[in-house]
């Protein structure tokens, strides 16, 4: 098979298969020749363990980051959920037999079982150029279903790059960047042109790493701690005290005295709290309840 990435072999591939684009499903296919390969090493080789990976790629298109995963990987499981892009990799990655296509909603699928089914035995890395529509819901539902992988490296758009991989207590930061810095060590690994893509999306992208973690603060419950986390930064202008008193419809000076048990002035702004601050505002919270 010709190299993936060049344009006329997807045209050829494409149009053999009567494929067109499909907007909704996130579709801006690489054809840029080196990012695949540095996605995958960073994704394969980038733990420091030498036990067998196994990789789920969310969304693998025609197959070019697949390609690059299975010359690496052990095993490869790719879930597609546009069946019209079956028939193609079968074709493009006919050479391997070490991949697994799965046809169904990266969103529906219960991962732990996929996980303990498919990859007995092996570390787990999670690997894809994301469709951009469900960026953080996939983020979330890979960390908050707190599942045996490693690590996650991801293409997203630069802007949500910068949020995710943002350090807490700077204008960057947002819910989603707590919540990543409580789940993984986040990185920035390298920038992606919106020309290394068919088509070219409006915006640049990058890929990131997320390396897990155990947890560095423990709060009491985690649903009020994510409770918090999102109400604190719900109306981000605002101060801690009003916007966790609007959000959490709690009276004031009740607000104020549990942000004084937890040690955070009701003056400053979410951006500016670290975790602790999150854990000790959810576990002063769950104290009144
Ligand atoms: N990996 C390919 C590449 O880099 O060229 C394609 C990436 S494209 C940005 C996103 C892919 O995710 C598409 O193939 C799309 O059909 C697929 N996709 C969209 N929504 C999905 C979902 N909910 N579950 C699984 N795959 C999805």
């Amino acid at each position: 098979m010709e190299r993936l990435t060049d344009i006329s072999n997807i045209r050829d591939i494409l149009s053999r298969y009567g494929f067109t684009f499909s907007k909704a499903l996130g579709q801006n296919f690489l054809i840029n020749p080196s990012v695949c390969p540095r996605m995958a090493e960073a994704a394969v080789t980038g733990g420091l363990s030498d036990a067998s990976v196994g990789v789920l790629e969310i969304g693998p298109g025609i197959g070019v980051l697949t390609k690059e995963l299975l010359q690496r990987a052990e095993k490869v499981v790719a879930v597609e959920l546009d069946k019209r892009l079956l028939p193609v990799l079968s074709e493009t990655l006919s050479a391997y037999d070490n991949l697994k296509v799965i046809n169904a909603d990266i969103l529906e699928l219960d991962l732990h079982q996929l996980i303990a089914e498919e990859f007995g035995g092996m570390e787990v890395a999670v690997c894809a150029n994301l469709p951009y529509y469900i960026t953080s819901p996939v983020i979330m539902k890979l960390l908050e279903d707190k599942l045996p992988v490693r690590s996650i490296t991801v293409m997203v758009q630069k802007e949500a790059a910068v949020r995710l991989c943002a350090e807490p207590g700077t204008r960057d930061s947002s819910a989603i960047t707590a919540a990543v810095r409580y789940y993984c060590d986040p990185e920035l690994l390298f920038h992606v042109s919106a020309g290394s893509f068919m088509p070219a999306p409006k915006v640049d992208s990058a890929v990131i790493q997320l390396r897990l973690h155990e947890p560095t603060v423990h709060p009491k419950d985690e649903k009020t701690f994510f409770k918090v986390i999102k109400g604190a930064f719900a109306q981000r202008r605002k101060t801690v005290l009003n916007s966790l008193s609007s959000s959490l419809s709690l009276d004031k000076q009740k607000m104020r005295d549990i942000l004084k048990t937890a040690g955070v002035e009701e003056s400053a702004r979410a951006e500016r709290l670290t975790l602790g601050d999150f854990s000790n505002i959810a576990d002063a919270l769950c104290e009144t309840e």
